[in-house]
């Protein structure tokens, strides 16, 4: 059982902030912005990839209540999903970084050129 799935069953503590029958949300351990929450699926999805169009309509509310309950609906936040190696997943378990609490910077994402690609 992943760590996320482990977290949704209660086998390894968190700091929940909101719940309902499909999500939870709770404190990121490694905190990167003065709030820093992670929201997941109780079921386990891999990453956005394998993400229905009817999980994400539910976890775009679900995310929206969140920063409504931690109140930085009105001053801004950022939601981030990392998928797979270059996006930088560590965890195999769909979660959406909910960031917020101050003026965020845009990241530095790449070593690589940014017009190298395409
Ligand atoms: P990612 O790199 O997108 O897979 O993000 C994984 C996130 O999970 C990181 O920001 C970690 O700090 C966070 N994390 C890892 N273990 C825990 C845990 N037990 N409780 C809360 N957050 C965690």
């Amino acid at each position: 059982m992943c760590l996320f799935c482990k977290i949704v069953n209660q086998e390894i503590p968190s700091n929940i902030i909101l719940e309902d029958d499909d999500f939870i949300a709770f404190h990121d351990i490694n905190p990167k912005a003065p709030v820093h929450i992670l929201a997941i699926p109780k079921i386990h999805v891999d990453s956005f990839n394998e993400a229905s169009a009817d999980l994400m309509g539910k976890m775009s509310s679900f995310i929206q209540k969140i920063a409504q309950e931690v109140n930085i609906n009105e001053s801004g936040y950022r939601v981030i999903t990392n998928i797979g190696d270059n996006g930088g997943q560590e965890i195999k378990h769909l979660h959406f970084h909910v960031l917020g609490g101050a003026k965020l910077k845009w990241g530095h994402f790449s070593d690589a050129d940014p017009k190298g690609h395409f």
